[in-house]
């Protein structure tokens, strides 16, 4: 699997950096944001480094299904799923990504506003 070793996610995903984790299996970790936004805020990632979803092509499908899945597996766990949430992913500075490694941002627990 790609790791960048500059990369905190990376880091985080091999478990060399700590994190309250949500979710592992062999492609996808997922951990609780170390600065939430709502109530319940969840970063889930591919353990593979793609630096947004500006890199995504064709091949990572199965890939992003399953993030997608995962994210929606968990907002079921953490009681979210029926009040609704929402899944945010920032590219580029301008818009907000701070960290190059692509991540979705799990979000609920409160009423959102749209932007
Ligand atoms: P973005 O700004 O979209 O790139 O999102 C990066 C997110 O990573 C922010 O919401 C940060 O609060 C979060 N973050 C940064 N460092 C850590 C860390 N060590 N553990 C968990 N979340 C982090
Ligand atoms: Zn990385």
């Amino acid at each position: 699997m790609a790791r960048d070793p500059d990369c905190l996610f990376c880091g985080i995903a091999a478990g060399d950096i700590p994190s309250k984790q949500a979710h592992g299996d062999d492609t996808v970790v997922a951990f609780h944001d170390i600065s939430p936004r709502a109530p319940t805020h969840i970063l889930v990632i591919p353990r593979e480094h793609i630096r947004s979803a500006a890199d995504l092509t064709d091949e990572h499908a199965p890939l992003v299904g399953h993030l997608f899945a995962v994210a929606a597996a968990i907002a079921r766990d953490q009681g979210i799923a029926d009040a609704g949430y929402r899944i945010v992913t920032n590219i580029g500075r301008g818009a907000g990504q701070t960290v190059d490694h692509l991540h979705l941002h799990l979000m609920g627990g409160r009423p959102m506003t749209w932007p």
